[in-house]
């Protein structure tokens, strides 16, 4: 989850965070603020001093403490682009993070956020290259724990009839998958994206159960849960959903990640 204090796009404070996280019995909360480098919209500055950011997260830890709330985890969401795989290797070294994800927020040299021409491409197009960019980042970068939010090229398309689907690209999610497994990374499963497709109308609210489905049958075995959120409303939103939706095809473990090491949370059967 992010807060304002370190992500331009959040509007919640981190004690805010965490008491709507406390009130809802959530244990375990990891703060993945976003980097992202060399980002083409200079609008607002998505990087950070990670010294400051780590003196704040003990801080935060403070406060979870002082009220009894969830025990809260270092995260970090590093953007990738082709260019940054130096630059990225270097961040994920500068603080002992307790996880590390990578996504892409930029495609085609803009930020997914505004579209560009996104919207005008085939759906099978811009989903196999989308796909194919998260596989190379996947494949090009070793220091990270979780790929995020894999569909997000779908989210800010109105088409009610899209979502990111395996048959629109089986060879491109295969090597992704691959690529996740023999370095044994996670897969995210991002409810923010189940609200946008909910809010949207859309025919197709949960993530296509064929990726789901492949990623176990290739032998995926970790896989996350985030909620995304950058506002108190979205904490832990759809996940009782995606617990269940998971379990019925067959995902007996969700994971958390504590010193970079993935932990089989105990939490899960309680959404079933
Ligand atoms: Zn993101």
């Amino acid at each position: 989850m992010h807060t304002k204090i370190y992500s331009p796009d959040a509007s919640q404070s981190p004690e805010e965070l965490i008491t709507t996280a406390k009130s809802l019995g959530i244990k375990n909360v990891t703060i993945t603020e976003h980097n992202d480098m060399d980002f083409p919209d200079k609008e607002f500055i998505w990087e950070f001093d990670l010294q400051e950011y780590s003196r704040s997260i003990k801080e935060w830890q403070e406060f979870s403490r002082s009220i009894d709330g969830p025990s809260v985890h270092m995260g970090i969401e590093i953007g990738w682009q082709s260019h940054l795989k130096d630059r990225i290797e270097q961040t994920a070294t500068a603080l002992p993070f307790d996880s590390l994800l990578l996504s892409i927020h930029v495609f085609h040299g803009v930020d997914i956020y505004y579209g560009g021409d996104i919207a005008l491409m085939p759906r099978k197009e811009r989903n196999k290259e989308y796909i194919s960019a998260l596989a190379r980042m996947c494949r090009e970068i070793d220091n990270y724990d979780i790929v995020a939010h894999y569909d997000y090229i779908n989210r800010y398309i109105e088409d009610k009839s899209s979502s990111v689907f395996y048959k629109d690209c089986p060879e491109e999610f295969d090597d992704l998958f691959d690529a996740l497994i023999s370095k044994d990374k996670a897969l995210e499963i991002n409810t923010a994206s189940i609200e946008k497709q909910i809010v949207k109308g859309s025919s197709y609210i949960m993530p296509d159960p064929d990726v789901i489905r492949r990623y176990i049958s290739m032998g995926g075995k970790l896989i996350t849960i985030g909620s995304d959120a950058h506002t108190t409303e979205r904490i832990g939103l759809h996940f009782d959903r995606t617990a269940k939706y998971l379990k019925s095809l067959g995902v007996s473990e969700i994971f958390y990640y504590e010193g970079r090491t993935p932990i089989s949370d105990p939490e899960y059967s309680k959404y079933f």
